[in-house]
């Protein structure tokens, strides 16, 4: 809530307590707190006649509720709307600071709980966790770098969100950079008012936790750069913990001055690179789950194998595939549909192999229904055909054991491995095998 709101709130229940119900609601309901300018409260009215009664009646009694308060303000002013534009100015100051304020928290579904670990972000996982547990003390600055949409911002609300579960009262400041740009530029520009200055450097400097998002963005910006350096110092020295996000190594920050450089890699340095196919699945499961969305197994691969460049992509995919399939009013439960509402985004006229395709191939060859493939029966026959066809994806698709596995109604890996090598092992011995093998492939190919 804007400040002034909250300070004539507290001044409306002194007052209303030392006059008359009658003349509360006569002449002070109807105000609105507009502003604080110059230490002083500012309060509007449409009636001159309030403007005047609250003037020479209750004059005292507000100044009295004020001195109460302890605050900076120590005096109000009622004006007309007619005055308002005098204020312009400030107001939107007001504004703007109360957006930095709101953004200052954290993402609740930003947390690591919902981060999949894999080997692209499994430092970066660690080191930002032990940050978390123990902030200001192991690794200061941390520094997080790594290509667009591969989780950075998610891991640093991830630390955000982890000291406050620890501790409510810390006081952790997260922003962009471009925020803090801002923040600093608008306080040069009130340079007069050294209120606003010492006002960035208390913002800024008496925190727990700074972590400042996107750093590369300090790029040209002199002026920033020496505030930040200054800032770091402060924050450094009194153990205050240090978090910075990049989308490169220091090292490559050659646009920024020498000393910040130096200081931002003197502490823990971790990267995060670009997921493998194992972990892009493992995370449009997890975010299925939480949009309580049911996907197969061949839908997530499909998607999955498709967006491997960022994460933020993927994700998009996912929720346009929801999106698609409930105007569509359909479940989104086979890849013909997902195709559909992808197609802006891959390249679906060529044809694409699939689990489902490889599978469909092998039953056609065998002449099995696809139910008896991936289901539980015993019989040699489907046995065997079922065997193939998991080799065959392993051999031309190079999909994790554990996506075949959950394709395959739910097998543990190991059942994987073992029809792999089985097969591997048939088609250097059993040419008839080897050449069942080599049709089936055919087959897939032609399609
Ligand atoms: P960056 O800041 O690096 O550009 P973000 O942190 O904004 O990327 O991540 C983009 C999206 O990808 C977010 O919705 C985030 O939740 C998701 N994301 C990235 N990495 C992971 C992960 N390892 N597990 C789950 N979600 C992730
Ligand atoms: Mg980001």
């Amino acid at each position: 809530m804007e400040e002034c709101k909250k300070i004539w709130g507290i001044l409306l229940l002194g007052i209303s307590n030392k006059i008359s119900t009658v003349s509360y609601d006569m002449w002070f309901k109807n105000l609105e707190p507009l502003t604080i300018a110059y230490n002083k409260l500012i309060i509007v009215t449409d009636l001159k006649s309030a403007k005047q009664t609250i003037n020479k009646n209750y004059r005292n009694i507000i100044l009295e509720e004020i001195k109460n308060l302890n605050s900076y303000v120590d005096d109000f002013l009622i004006i007309t709307p007619d005055e308002i534009p005098v204020y312009q100015n400030k107001i939107e100051e007001d504004k703007k600071e109360e957006k930095t304020e709101s953004t200052n928290t954290f993402d609740p579904n930003f947390t690591f709980d919902r981060f999949v670990v894999g080997s692209s972000n499994q430092i970066a996982y660690a080191a930002a966790k032990a940050v978390a547990n123990q902030p200001g003390t192991l690794h200061n600055p941390l520094f997080i770098y790594g290509g667009v949409g591969l989780g950075k911002t998610h891991i640093m609300h991830a630390i955000g969100n982890e000291i406050l579960k620890n501790n409510k009262k810390a006081k952790i400041i997260y922003c962009t950079t471009e925020q803090f740009v801002n923040d600093f530029i608008d306080s040069i520009r009130n340079n007069k008012d050294n209120e606003q200055n010492r006002k960035f450097r208390e913002k800024y400097r008496n925190v727990d936790v700074l972590m400042l998002d996107d750093i590369q963005f300090l790029a040209g910006k002199t002026g920033t750069q020496e505030a930040l350096f200054h800032t770091f110092n402060d924050l450094y020295q009194f153990k205050k913990q240090i978090v910075i996000s990049s989308d490169r190594h220091p090292r490559e920050l050659t646009f920024l001055e020498e000393r910040l450089q130096s200081r931002f890699s003197s502490g823990l340095t971790v990267d995060i690179s670009l997921p493998d196919l194992e972990t892009r699945i493992a995370i449009l499961q997890k975010k299925a789950f939480y949009k309580n969305v049911n996907l197969p197994i061949n839908v997530v691969y499909f998607i999955a194998e498709k967006f491997d460049k960022n994460i933020r992509e993927l994700e998009g995919a996912l929720q346009k595939v929801i999106f698609y399939c409930q105007l569509k009013g359909q479940q989104p439960d086979n890849i013909d549909i997902i195709k559909e509402a992808l197609k802006d985004d891959i390249d679906v006229s060529t044809h694409i192999l699939s689990l489902d395709s490889i599978v469909d191939a092998t039953c056609s060859y065998f002449n099995i229904k696809k139910q008896e493939v991936i289901g539980k029966k015993k019989l040699k026959q489907i046995v065997q055909a079922r065997q193939i066809a998991i080799y065959l994806i392993n051999d031309m698709l190079g999909v994790p054991l554990a996506t075949i596995g959950s394709y395959f109604g739910g097998r543990d890996h190991t059942t994987i491995i073992y029809a792999r090598d089985k097969i591997e092992e048939m088609v250097n011995t059993d040419p008839l095998v080897a050449n069942q093998i080599k049709d089936i492939k055919n087959m897939i190919q032609k399609k």
